[in-house]
């Protein structure tokens, strides 16, 4: 499989660098509230991207946190008047389930930063001995960025944007912040009052820690100094990755990632998502209008990770016509096969295309156009090829986590099994071209009460 990597820039081969298991870390969800789609579209694009190396053979080990101690969460489990860990909880368990109705697979491991509170301390003591960071008189304590010169490199930021000198005594306490205020950037944050019951002994006072440390200390605790891939949202690279690089790189060795995989953002009627705009989905909202999770998915899949993805309700709609468009010519496929049984299953058949696309820098979009493609193939297909050639397609389907909708629409709603074993004779008599046959078999048909639209690649029957 080929992907695109954001640090060097180039297409890459990826390879698991211990030869047996790739292992790759996700920035997790920040616990304050129902992920949004948008988040989704990240955490399906990374599920997708698992399933496709699982789906050609490669052992996965997948880890991905949950941020539950920052800016935000402190701050609304304060508004909720709750505790932080029961407003954190409430809200991963949410996450939790959302996952599951989009067909996400869980992470093998998904650490917390609460969790990990003495593994972030060690690491800000490991970066003040080593001179990469300093305590500021109250107690906070910075990472030294012109102490580090490759900061900025994954971001591309140019030397006119990044002059580590004049870094000197600026500093930024938030989480999050731009890139006209390139600062030393906070690794410990002195208890303050705001913080309520949130905050640990260290050696620096009580505090807690900032949020770029937390994935840097979880990363180092279950992969070590060198992994294979590293990934988020496009909003992550600066300045959460670049962070994130400097603390590990300076801490305790080693490579950090060696790929990065970034996905560029979900808009919404073409603008960017926000509450105040009343546009910001969540899985429940458009449960509310009659959506279902997998036709989410499909629209998340349906763009390029590395283009925008404008989402719209009609987008919604247009999944929803498709995946039973899919669903109806997987299901004449199978009909197809008849008493078959067994076949071995040795390529993708139709459906090559549509898995060539998914290794080729995880073209979602481009595989979702060839199962089209291969079903429009594979309609003349019976007995062991037609076995085959579904095989390959569920393979595919698996790869894009996509589980298509059981017949429930009135063209196939109730369709006898001898009515439909005459459909099937007459689309193989019109696929052979023999239209004496093919036109005796829907007068048949509509003798009997049924009328057969014929599509390009397969037929829909209704009563009438
Ligand atoms: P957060 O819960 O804010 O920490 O974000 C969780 C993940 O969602 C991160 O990888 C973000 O980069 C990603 N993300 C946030 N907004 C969007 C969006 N509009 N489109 C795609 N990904 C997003
Ligand atoms: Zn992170």
């Amino acid at each position: 499989m080929r992907l695109f990597d954001t640090l060097s820039r180039t297409d890459r081969e990826l390879l698991p660098h211990d030869g047996t298991t790739f292992r790759f870390y996700c920035c997790g969800p920040t616990v304050y509230g129902p992920a949004h789609i948008g988040n989704f579209r990240t955490f399906v694009l990374q599920d997708v991207f698992r399933r496709t190396l699982e789906t050609g053979g490669t052992r996965t080990l997948h880890v991905r946190n949950i941020t539950d101690v920052d800016d935000k969460t402190i701050r609304d489990s304060q508004k909720a008047g709750v505790s932080l860990t029961e407003f954190t909880a409430g809200w991963t368990a949410k996450f939790h389930a959302d996952c599951a109705k989009l067909g996400c697979l869980p992470p093998h491991i998904e650490p917390s930063a609460v969790a990990h509170i003495p593994q972030q301390i060690a690491m800000v003591e490991a970066l003040v001995a080593k001179g990469h960071a300093y305590a500021a008189p109250d107690g906070s304590v910075y990472f030294k960025i012109a102490s580090f010169p490759e900061y900025g490199r994954l971001s591309h930021l140019d030397t006119r944007e990044l002059d580590l000198g004049k870094t000197q005594n600026t500093r930024a306490n938030a989480d999050e912040y731009e890139k006209d205020s390139i600062s030393d950037f906070v690794l410990w944050k002195a208890r303050r009052p705001e913080d309520g019951a949130n905050f640990w002994k260290s050696p620096w006072g009580e505090g807690r820690p900032g949020w770029h440390l937390e994935c840097s200390a979880m990363i180092k605790e279950y992969l070590g100094g060198d992994f294979d891939l590293h990934s988020g949202g496009v909003d992550l690279i600066f300045p959460h990755h670049e962070n994130e690089i400097a603390q590990s790189r300076c801490s305790c060795g080693g490579h950090f990632a060696a790929h990065w995989f970034h996905i560029t953002h979900l808009l919404v009627d073409g603008g960017k998502m926000s509450k105040s705009l009343g546009n910001l989905h969540t899985l429940d909202d458009l449960r509310e209008r009659g959506f279902s999770p997998m036709e989410v998915r499909y629209v998340l899949i349906g763009g390029h990770y590395r283009k925008p993805l404008n989402f719209t309700l009609d987008s919604l709609s247009a999944a929803r016509e498709a995946l039973s468009k899919m669903a109806r010519s997987a299901r004449q496929l199978a009909s197809r096969i008849g008493a078959e049984t067994t076949f071995e299953t040795v390529d993708f058949g139709p459906f090559q295309n549509a898995w060539d696309s998914l290794c080729n820098d995880l073209n979602t979009p481009g595989a979702l156009g060839g199962i089209f493609t291969g079903l429009r193939d594979a309609a003349d297909l019976t007995g062991s090829d037609a076995a085959k050639a579904l095989a390959g397609l569920n393979r595919v389907l698996r790869a894009l986590g996509l589980t298509l909708p059981e017949p429930d629409e009135a063209a196939d709603a109730d369709v006898p099994t001898d009515i439909r074993a005459l459909a099937e004779e007459r689309w193989q008599f019109r696929l052979a071209k023999n239209w004496a046959k093919s036109d005796e078999l829907r007068a048949t048909l509509a003798a009997a009460g049924w009328q057969m639209k014929d599509g390009k690649d397969g037929y829909e029957l209704s009563r009438g």
